[in-house]
């Protein structure tokens, strides 16, 4: 399969003519030819889309939703490929974008094109002498750079607000997996969605993604990655006074308190910390355990990681896939090498399994502090440590002692404690007793290198948007 980009409505080439190889991560076969786009097609995109952003800004509200919910249907229509794509492309179960994925980016869609039949918006009466009113206009051409993580879901959820707020796209997906962004594009052409609304880039961040984000009539850039380019992103933004939001890079602490449904935390925390091979951003990969259940929790959770079925992401029994590249299966395994060397004991997995594409045993570790670089780094894989603590003060200190800020769960039937500590932690959002619940409508980002800037529900919206005050003399 040879992937076009799509720009104004039509699939076509990249100007460099070069493609580079997407790799299928559960054979390391070539699955696609992807093109290697320049700033020579992020520029023809970026004119595609300004060109459209008038007719589309001034679309009624209801037409525009039509079109966003028609794209949604569509998506739902083929969620079995959909999510066969996915799983092909980025080495995840099949059951996991079937279950979760492709559910959400028909939801995305869905609660955006609907919320916008709802807006409102703010009138600020001044003492019987003025009334000001505040518009929230669409500001032009959005640029979305989006990870390889969750592709399709992601992508909507950046595509659906920016679009229903009446902007129009150009997206840069992961270069590592375009095939459902490629899907997209197709049907958004069979939604109807209009010519130039819709742009997708194929090609590499350093390239493509960096054209897109200093490119000068982009006034707003939305991006989702890893911490380090997340700061190149701002860095390039910055001149141009872009508005930036930045959704980054985790190490999100599970605290599990000894008042917890110890077998409630356990099942969860194996979700938390193995689901799609570790390679969520929400994954929890510190686990903290109060040390009078430390030794309990441990061997259920060993017990339970020990009968996850790795393998074929196709098969719908596996329970953990591959890893998304070569690349990432050296990293995530240099850091298991790095535990041994910190002087952590492994107590389960450790190692890559021995058959062809990129997979790594869910692997537990202990023995380690807060300080070591396993429990400081984003490893982005199947690893998860335990370490025990002692009361509510060392919990949250533990939680808190990393550079990130994005997620937390918490464990315990202590309802006082509960929103204590969900108080005192450093995390864009808190789960208590649960995980990876989530509600469009909750602002979702990160605390300190986790991001900057909040997106879901109206904080989307408002993003996407530009806030004008209008002051009427009375
Ligand atoms: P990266 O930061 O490597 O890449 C993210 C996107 O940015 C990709 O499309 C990438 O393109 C592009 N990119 C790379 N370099 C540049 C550049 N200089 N300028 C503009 N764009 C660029 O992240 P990953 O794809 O590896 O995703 C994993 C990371 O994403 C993890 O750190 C994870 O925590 C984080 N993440 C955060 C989430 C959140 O909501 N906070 C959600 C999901 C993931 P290319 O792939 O071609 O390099």
């Amino acid at each position: 399969m040879k992937l076009q980009n799509f720009i104004n409505g039509r699939f076509s080439p990249p100007a460099s003519g070069a493609y580079f190889d997407d790799i299928g991560p559960a054979t390391g076969d070539v699955i696609a030819e992807v093109p290697d786009s320049d700033a020579r097609d992020v520029d023809a995109a970026v004119r595609a889309a300004t060109a459209a952003f008038p007719g589309w800004s001034r679309t009624p509200v209801a037409q525009r939703s039509k079109l966003l919910i028609r794209l949604a249907d569509l998506i739902e229509k083929n969620l079995e490929e959909l999510a066969r794509l996915e799983s092909h492309d980025s080495g995840k179960t099949v059951s996991l974008p079937r279950r979760q994925d492709i559910p959400r980016a028909v939801a995305n869609l869905r609660f955006f094109a609907t919320a916008i039949l709802h807006d409102a918006t703010e009138a600020h009466p001044t003492d019987g002498v003025a009334l000001n009113y505040t518009l929230r206009q669409p500001m032009g051409v959005a640029g979305l750079i989006s990870p390889w993580t969750l592709p399709l879901y992601l992508l909507t959820w950046k595509v659906a607000p920016a679009i229903a707020a009446g902007n129009t796209c150009v997206a840069k997906p992961s270069e590592l997996t375009p095939l459902t962004a490629n899907r997209l594009a197709e049907l958004s052409l069979e939604a109807g969605i209009p010519a130039g609304v819709i742009n997708i880039v194929h090609g590499l961040g350093a390239k493509a993604g960096d054209a897109l984000t200093v490119h000068p009539k982009v006034p707003l850039i939305s991006f989702t990655g890893g911490t380090v380019t997340g700061a190149k992103v701002a860095t390039a933004a910055a001149p141009h006074f872009k508005k930036v939001s930045l959704e980054l890079g985790g190490k999100n602490p599970n605290l599990i308190f000894a008042d917890a449904d110890l077998t409630e935390a356990v099942n969860t925390s194996i979700r938390s910390s193995f689901s799609n091979q570790g390679e969520i951003c929400l994954c929890g990969s510190r686990i903290f355990v109060e040390r009078s259940i430390h030794d309990r929790f441990v061997e259920q959770f060993v017990e339970a990681t020990m009968k996850m079925r790795i393998g074929d992401p196709s098969d719908e029994s596996t329970d953990v896939g591959a890893l998304i590249s070569a690349a990432h299966l050296d990293k995530v395994s240099g850091y298991v090498d790095l535990a041994r060397e910190e002087g952590g004991s492994i107590l389960s997995g450790g190692k890559r399994v021995d058959r062809p594409g990129f997979f790594f045993e869910p692997t537990v570790i202990t023995g380690l502090g807060c300080d070591c670089r396993v429990l400081q780094e984003e490893i982005f894989g199947p690893v998860v440590t335990i370490t025990p603590f002692d009361g509510e003060d060392e919990a949250v200190s533990f939680a808190n002692s990393t550079r990130y800020g994005l997620s937390a769960s918490l464990w315990t039937r202590d309802l006082q404690r509960a929103h204590r500590v969900a108080s005192a932690l450093d995390a864009g959002t808190v789960w208590i007793n649960c995980w990876l619940l989530r509600d469009l409508r909750v602002p979702f980002g990160g605390m300190k290198e986790s991001g900057v800037g909040r997106e879901g529900g109206f904080e989307s919206l408002r993003f996407f948007t530009e806030a004008k005050n209008v002051c009427v003399k009375l």
